[in-house]
C-alpha cells in the first residue's frame, strides 16, 4: 500500500482522529496520546510512539501516514527570517515564514495556492488560483517550520553545552501564528478551521486564540461563521477607506462592500479574543496615501474598535505600484494617531529573501507564464483614477 492509499493522520482534529481510534476498537485517550506524539513531538513514525500498544502501531503503520508537504527550498535572511517553499504538487507553491521578533516568534502561514480574489497588490492575486489546501498541508507548515526550529535551537544549546555558540544562539520558538501567507484564509474555510483548532488544542499546539490570526478581505458570511466555530483573533485587510477605491484594490468589495464589512467586525468582536480588530492597510504611492485618505478612514475607524496596521508596500514588478516614501507613511501615521487611532507601522522584514505575501512562490509561477498573463490582463485597471 502506497502513501497515497492511507489516511493522513497530521491534518486530523481531535474528534475526527478520536473517531478514527474508536472505530479501530480503541479507547478514545489512545487519540489524546497520538495527537501529542504527532504535534508536540513532531513525530512521524509510529514505531517510535513507545507507549502505544504494539498491536496498534503496527495498525497504524499498515493505514495511516504522518506527511507534510514536501520542502523545495529554504531560505535565511540576514535577520533571522526564515522562509520555507512547499511543493504542494502539479507545479504549484506555497511559502511559510518565520518571523523572530524580541518578545515572540510568529509564523505566517498559507491558505491556498493562489487565491481568487486577485488584489493588484499582492503577488499571490496575480497567479490566479490553483487550490485550496488541504487541513494537512495548513497545520503541516506549522508541523514542519516548529520540528525544524527547535532541531536547530537544540543542536545549538548542544554546541553551546560545549561552550561554543550559546552566545549566538537563537531561542526564540514559534509563539505566534498569523493566517497572512498566500491566500484568503476565509474562502478554504473548513480545511482552514480544522487547523486552527489544532493550533489551539492542549493536545496539539496549545496556543492561545489571541496568539492566532486569522487575516482576511472581508469574506463577511464567513467572518461570522468563524466568530463561531473558532474565534481567533482577526485582522482585515482594508487597504482602502472608501468603496470606490476599495472595489479596485481589493475586488471582494463589490460584494461585501465596506459598510457590510464594518457591521461584520463589529459583530465578530463580540466574540473576539481581543477588543480590537486590526485593520491592515498597505501604503501605495499616490493611491490609497493622501491626508484626504487619512481622514475617511478616521471616519471608519470611529466605527469599529480597532488598530491600524499600516504596511509599507512591498513592490514586485508587474504590480506597476510603488511604495508610498516613508516621510508620507509617518505624516498618514501621525495624522490618524492625531485623531486617537491606534496605529502602527510595519516594519519590513526578511527583505533579503523577499519575505512578503506569495513573493517567492511568485517566482516559481513565473516560469509557467501564467503571472504574466495575469499582469498583462491586470495592468489594463487603471487603479490610479478612483485615487482621491
Ligand atoms: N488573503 C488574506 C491573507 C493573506 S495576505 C488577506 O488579504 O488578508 C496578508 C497580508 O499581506 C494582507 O494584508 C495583504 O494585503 C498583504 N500584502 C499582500 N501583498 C502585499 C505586498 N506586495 N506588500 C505589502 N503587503 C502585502
Ligand atoms: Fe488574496 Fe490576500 Fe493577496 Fe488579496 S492580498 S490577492 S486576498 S492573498
Amino acid at each position: 500500500m502506497d502513501n497515497l492509499e492511507r489516511v493522513n493522520l497530521l491534518g486530523m482534529d481531535a474528534t475526527a482522529l478520536a473517531d478514527l481510534v474508536v472505530q479501530w476498537g480503541g479507547k478514545p485517550f489512545r487519540a489524546r496520546q497520538l495527537q501529542r506524539w504527532i504535534h508536540q513531538r513532531g513525530a512521524d513514525a509510529f514505531e517510535d510512539m513507545s507507549d502505544l500498544a504494539r498491536g496498534f502501531r503496527e495498525q497504524l503503520t499498515q493505514h495511516c501516514v504522518v506527511q507534510a508537504p514536501t520542502v523545495s527550498t529554504v531560505q535565511h535572511a540576514t535577520d533571522g527570517c526564515r522562509k520555507w517553499l512547499f511543493d504542494v504538487g502539479a507545479g504549484n507553491a506555497v511559502e511559510t515564514v518565520f518571523i523572530p521578533e524580541d518578545d515572540r516568534g510568529t509564523l505566517c502561514i498559507s491558505s491556498q495556492a493562489g487565491c481568487t480574489v486577485g488584489c493588484p497588490f499582492c503577488s499571490t492575486g496575480y497567479q490566479g488560483f490553483s487550490r485550496n489546501l488541504t487541513a494537512s498541508e495548513i497545520i503541516g507548515q506549522l508541523w514542519w517550520a516548529r520540528r525544524e526550529i527547535e532541531r536547530d535551537i537544540g543542536s545549538a544549546r548542544l554546541a553551546g553545552s560545549e561552550g561554543k555558540v550559546e552566545s549566538t544562539a537563537d531561542p526564540r520558538v514559534i509563539s505566534n501564528v498569523v493566517m497572512m501567507g498566500m491566500g484568503e484564509p476565509l474562502l478554504n474555510y473548513v480545511p482552514v478551521v480544522t487547523a486552527l483548532k489544532l493550533m489551539l488544542d492542549d493536545n496539539a499546539y496549545g496556543l492561545s486564540r489571541r496568539r492566532v490570526t486569522v487575516s482576511t478581505s472581508g469574506v463577511v458570511p464567513m467572518m461570522d461563521r468563524l466568530s463561531q466555530d473558532c474565534p481567533v483573533a482577526l485582522a482585515v485587510s482594508l487597504h482602502a477607506p472608501n468603496d470606490a477605491l476599495r472595489d479596485r484594490l481589493v475586488p471582494l468589495n463589490k460584494k461585501y462592500p465596506l459598510k457590510e464589512l464594518i457591521a461584520a467586525c463589529n459583530r465578530y468582536l463580540e466574540f473576539a479574543p481581543r477588543d480590537f480588530i486590526t485593520f491592515e492597510y498597505v501604503m501605495l504611492d499616490g493611491i490609497n496615501d493622501s491626508d484626504a485618505h487619512a481622514r475617511e478612514l478616521i471616519e471608519i475607524a470611529r466605527q469599529v474598535r480597532c488598530k491600524l496596521n499600516l504596511i509599507p508596500f512591498n513592490p514586485f514588478p508587474q504590480s506597476g505600484l510603488t511604495r508610498s516614501p516613508m516621510a508620507r507613511v509617518r505624516t498618514f501615521a501621525q495624522r490618524l494617531m492625531d485623531a486617537g487611532v491606534i496605529t502602527t507601522v510595519r516594519k519590513t522584514r526578511g527583505e533579503d529573501i523577499d519575505a512578503a505575501c506569495g513573493q517567492l512562490a511568485g517566482e516559481v509561477r513565473d516560469r509557467t507564464r501564467i503571472a504574466e498573463r495575469m499582469a498583462t490582463q491586470r495592468l489594463s485597471i487603471p487603479i490610479k483614477q478612483v485615487a482621491a
